[in-house]
């Protein structure tokens, strides 16, 4: 569908009933959004969403909720789930800063941070998605046996992102520089948007899974 105007756009997300506009108003009640008690995972930075969607068709048990913070781009994510519903997946327009004000401690079973914004200025650290100050924020929110995945084909961000791990008090459970001809992790793996773009250039992708 093609949208004339930015007033449809803002009505289309206003109207979704996949997405949850005062999230902070479900912190520690996200199963009765779901209406049951399954793991929540959630993707920050979701994009057009086909990732999160084409998990929570493969794993109808799991809750997955979608993050991103331009309602322009979330839009896109909108519009698909209008057209495939899925029961188990709801999507959040916000800042990820604030993410400690949506869920509670350890309300979240695992996250996904994919092709984040890589922030490349030196002063801008802090804003990258796998920083040591979001992983205090995740620290927060996450279940004491949960995981982090992350992905990106931007080298020097998987760098930083490897560099942030011991000082924040997580480990390293796995990873990968050339994740689609790494047998091991290739298992299961599901292509984000951003993924099938950058791979198809030839670009190698890095992921790492951490946990504390
Ligand atoms: N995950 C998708 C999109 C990657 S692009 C994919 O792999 O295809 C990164 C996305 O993260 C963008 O849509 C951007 O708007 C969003 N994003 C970046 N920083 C964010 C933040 N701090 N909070 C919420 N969303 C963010």
């Amino acid at each position: 569908m093609r949208l004339r105007n930015v007033t449809g756009s803002r009505e289309m997300i206003e109207e979704s009933r996949f997405v949850v506009h005062e999230p902070a108003a479900w912190k520690g009640k996200w199963g009765d959004v779901f209406g049951n008690d399954g793991p929540i995972h959630i993707e920050i930075g979701m994009g057009k969403g086909r990732f999160l969607m084409n998990l929570a068709a493969a794993n109808p048990d799991i809750n997955y909720i979608g993050i991103e913070k331009y309602s322009t781009v979330l839009l896109r994510a909108v519009q698909k789930m209008e057209a495939q519903e899925l029961s188990n997946v709801r999507l959040i327009r916000m800042e990820a800063e604030e993410i400690c004000e949506v869920f509670d401690k350890g309300e979240v079973a695992k996250i996904y941070l994919n092709f984040s914004d890589p922030w490349p200025k030196d002063r801008h650290a802090k804003r990258r998605l796998p920083s040591r100050q979001f992983l205090a924020r995740y620290h927060e929110i996450l279940a004491a046996d949960g995981r982090i995945e992350f992905k990106t084909d931007n080298a020097q961000l998987f760098d930083f992102a490897l560099e942030e791990i011991a000082p924040a008090g997580w480990k390293l459970e796995a990873m990968t520089r050339d994740l689609h001809h790494d047998e091991r992790m290739l298992v299961g793996n599901v292509m984000t948007e951003y993924e099938e773009r950058f791979s198809s250039m030839g670009n190698p992708i890095c992921k790492y899974i951490i946990y504390r």
